[in-house]
């Protein structure tokens, strides 16, 4: 089982582990700072460095409770202590996209009540998927206007745990459909203060400030009810 580090600090950068298990290019350790990928968000990539040796982190995946690691380089072995690195700019970007995300689906919520049908994080954009019928370029305006002021007001982003019985009694989702597996009794929140607040595993920015200016670069057509947004940031 691999305790995953980045649930409570998404700012770490580096960390120490040990590799609990090998299996050709890919090794598990028992904690990781790398984030396996889901819920939109890509897995990060890195390095892995130990006494005499190097490997690079091109792919992490989530199988079970265990974090994966598929490496391009020599394997340490099973017991090794490594110190894993992130490669930082890449998943700060990440960051950066999905709380623009967040503050996306919170604008789109509030102003139309539509839910999420699906989404994807890259680097440097970002698309969510709306239950949406129109989706006129006034609209657009609208969301990216409400989106802008909510970030302009430097609030802070913030990790909250609850159980599931408080999850279910209350409005935590912004997903048309609830895919919340029967096994989770926690549910990780990502609370933008004061304005939004979803169930979510992902990692984040500590403020609105450091998203930078939120721009919808496209919108498209998914199918009847269904409509794509896709968003840049430009620094600020
Ligand atoms: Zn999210």
């Amino acid at each position: 089982m691999t305790e995953l580090l980045y649930l409570h600090d998404s700012y770490l950068k580096e960390f120490d582990a040990a590799v609990a298990a090998v299996s050709s290019e890919t090794v598990t350790l028992d904690r990781t700072a790398f984030y396996p990928g889901g819920g939109g968000q890509p897995s990060d990539a890195g390095q892995l460095r130990w006494p005499g040796a190097q490997a690079r982190v091109v792919e992490t995946k989530r199988d079970g409770s265990s974090v994966w690691y598929h490496l391009e380089g020599p394997a340490p072995s099973e017991g090794q202590l490594v110190h894993g690195i992130l490669d930082w700019d890449r998943r700060f970007a990440i960051m950066r996209h999905h709380s623009a995300l967040h503050v996306l689906v919170g604008a789109v919520y509030r102003l139309f009540g539509a839910l999420v049908t699906g989404g994807a994080i890259y680097p440097d954009r970002a698309r969510m998927d709306f239950s949406l019928e129109d989706l006129s370029k006034d609209r657009v305006g609208a969301i990216e206007t409400e989106a802008n002021r909510v970030i302009g007001e430097n609030r802070r982003i913030l990790v909250r745990f609850v159980s599931r019985e408080e999850f279910e009694r209350s409005d935590l989702t912004r997903l048309a459909r609830n895919l919340l597996p029967p096994e989770i009794q926690e549910v990780r929140v990502i609370e933008i203060e004061g304005f939004d607040a979803q169930a979510d595993g992902g990692t984040h920015v500590a403020n609105t400030s450091q998203i930078g200016k939120l721009v919808v670069t496209k919108t498209e057509n998914k199918g009847k009810t269904n409509r794509r947004l896709e968003i840049a940031l430009t620094a600020g």
